[in-house]
């Protein structure tokens, strides 16, 4: 069976630090065929190679804000940041890239994506509206322009499609062996994929994970488990 490494998120407890990752995540990846591992957090390059061992490919959830020090900024809007998080994700990003191990990058998983790739981050969006709901219970939704000539227009068939949103961060500039190829209205990045032909790198902005119940969201989640069993 295909096996696929989750990265869960943390938070504080009344006993110490908690982690914590949604059922969704974990669910979009057993849904596609595959059994999700869910993968502690290390400082240890031996570790993150054992436990890159363990698996097929890697997803990156959501969560909160990088740190901005990570992409050489002083911090303006970033809120409950995670350093051990931070420095795990982008070690285990430089040695998947190093394997050519399929990565699949969800929300605050494109932003860490791009920093480890080199790349900055817009810290607050001033057009915010679009692409966060003002209470945590507000859905909202907005169309992205996808490009034609992109993966992500070969899986889902059209150019235009409408996605969830719930950021406040987004790209800002990319990182090197990265491409965006999906945009919001306002110019939003909310898609990238690696430049390298033999390594699957997507990343989406939006939340697939909470939209199981249509077509994309288990298209894309398919495509990636599939890249993981091909290799
Ligand atoms: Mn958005």
């Amino acid at each position: 069976m295909v096996r696929i490494g989750v990265i869960p998120g943390s938070r504080r407890g009344s006993h110490g630090p908690l982690y914590e990752v949604g059922f969704s995540y974990v669910d979009g990846v057993a849904q596609a065929g595959a059994l999700p591992l869910i993968f502690p957090f290390t400082r240890s390059l031996a570790r993150v190679e054992a436990l890159l061992d363990l698996v097929d490919g890697l997803l990156l959830t959501g969560g909160g804000d990088i740190a901005a020090l990570v992409y050489n900024q002083d911090p303006v809007r970033v809120w409950g940041p995670d350093p051990e998080r931070d420095a795990f994700e982008l070690l285990m990003i430089q040695e998947a890239r190093r394997r050519r191990l399929p990565i699949f990058a969800i929300c605050r998983g494109i932003q860490i994506l791009n920093v480890a790739y080199g790349g900055t981050l817009i810290q607050h969006l001033e057009t915010g509206q679009q692409h966060a709901p003002r209470r945590q219970e507000e859905a909202i939704y907005h169309r992205i322009s996808i490009d034609p000539e992109s993966l992500l227009y070969r899986l889902l068939g059209r150019d235009t499609v409408v996605v969830n949103s719930y950021h406040h961060q987004a790209i800002h500039h990319l990182g090197e062996g990265l491409r965006d190829v999906a945009w919001a209205s306002d110019g939003t990045i909310e898609a990238v994929e690696g430049t390298d032909p033999d390594h699957f790198v997507l990343g989406v902005q939006f939340h697939p994970e909470r939209m199981l119940d249509g077509p994309e969201a288990r298209i894309l989640f398919q495509a990636f488990v599939q890249a993981a069993q091909g290799r």
